[in-house]
């Protein structure tokens, strides 16, 4: 199947409201989203839009997130990837706002697509038996470099690996295993709590960085099938503006620079993917460790759903504009599970 876009567009903030920002883009039904701003005019069309009302369980049952939980149990490599620029809302429909306020726990209603994935995978291991084996490894991406966020001690770097029979992965990361909500959120806020504190630059480094926390599905049950090993993998990509240049100098070009690559590669596959079986050339998976880790997931064998998070406000029309050029190139993609 291809790759499914989703778009999200959130609501305007308090303070884009404040400051009397205009809403510019509005969903007009059937996966159509418009945008209209002085000197733009535009209709993008997408398997699903969902807008500022949107709840989080519409995006979890619109988006396909269920059916992509399901087939993972069945063994396949899913992948869902958020991305737009810094604040559209990438971290809030993955994980809702509870990653920006660790003191208060979120209304169960505003949990994002993580943990409505882990509670029906959970679901599904108890009404199969609990056959499933489960386990959790997390990792970010930070100027090039694989960081593992479940390791005793500071996050460390870590060798990115090629092999024949498992392709692409990474050398002695920590895979916990889990039998319970409450384990597997944990690990979550544990990882995601080290992703912001291993940097001094605090709430912005969480956009500085691809985040990625792997499901791995094993099946117990006697006579399984020991090929039937599936992931669930839930990417919170880096804020996509900085793909421009930004002048800025020192730790901060730096980081610009790996955020460039890695989505710039990413973009470049994807576009390559896209062509017709027959006339695709090679694949760059290599030029990043973003795309050499998503390799599998993007090409080959994997599915993948990806959704564009988009702010409403005329401020962000550009980079509105490219995320929407972005996802519509992915929507030509097909792999072969
Ligand atoms: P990103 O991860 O893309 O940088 P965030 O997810 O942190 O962006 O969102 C930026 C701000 O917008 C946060 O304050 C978040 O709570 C709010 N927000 C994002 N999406 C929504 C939404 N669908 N509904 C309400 N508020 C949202
Ligand atoms: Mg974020």
């Amino acid at each position: 199947p291809r790759p499914h876009p989703t778009i999200r567009v959130r609501p305007l903030t308090c303070s884009e409201t404040r400051r009397g920002d205009q809403q510019v883009v509005h969903s007009l039904g059937d996966g159509a989203v418009h945008v209209s701003a002085a000197r733009h005019d535009a209709t993008f069309g997408f398997s699903a839009v969902f807008d500022a009302g949107a709840s989080q369980e519409a995006v979890f049952e619109g988006s396909g997130m269920r059916q992509l939980v399901e087939l993972a149990i069945d063994g396949f490599s899913c992948t869902v990837f958020a991305f737009g620029q810094t604040g559209s809302g990438k971290t809030y429909t993955l994980m809702g706002p509870f990653a920006q306020s660790e003191t208060q726990p979120a209304s169960p209603a505003l949990l994002g697509l993580m943990q409505r994935s882990f509670t029906c995978l959970l679901e599904q291991s108890r009404s199969r038996g609990s056959d499933l084996a489960l386990s959790a490894s997390y990792l970010e991406i930070y100027n090039e470099q694989i960081r593992d966020l479940l390791s005793p001690g500071p996050p460390c770097a870590l060798p990115l690996r090629w092999s024949k029979t498992r392709g692409f992965y990474v050398e002695n990361q920590r895979s916990v295993e889990f039998e319970s909500l409450e384990a597997i959120v944990s690990l979550l806020l544990q990882g995601s709590q080290r992703r912001r504190t291993s940097a001094h630059a605090l709430n912005r480094h969480s956009s500085r960085s691809h985040a990625l926390l792997t499901i791995h599905i094993g099946s117990r049950a006697a006579g399984a099938c020991p090929s039937k090993q599936g992931t669930l993998c839930f990417v919170d990509l880096a804020g996509s503006e900085r793909v421009k240049e930004t002048g800025s100098s020192g730790e901060l070009s730096m980081e610009a620079n790996s955020i460039n690559r890695s989505l710039l590669a990413l973009g470049h596959c994807i576009s390559l993917l896209a062509k017709p079986r027959g006339k695709r050339t090679h694949i760059p998976y290599r030029d990043s460790k973003l795309t050499r880790l998503l390799a599998r997931s993007l090409g080959g064998s994997g599915i993948t759903l990806m959704v564009a998070c988009i702010s409403p406000s005329s401020r962000c029309l550009s980079e509105t504009l490219s995320t929407l050029h972005y996802a519509s190139r992915a929507r030509r993609v097909t792999t072969r599970p």
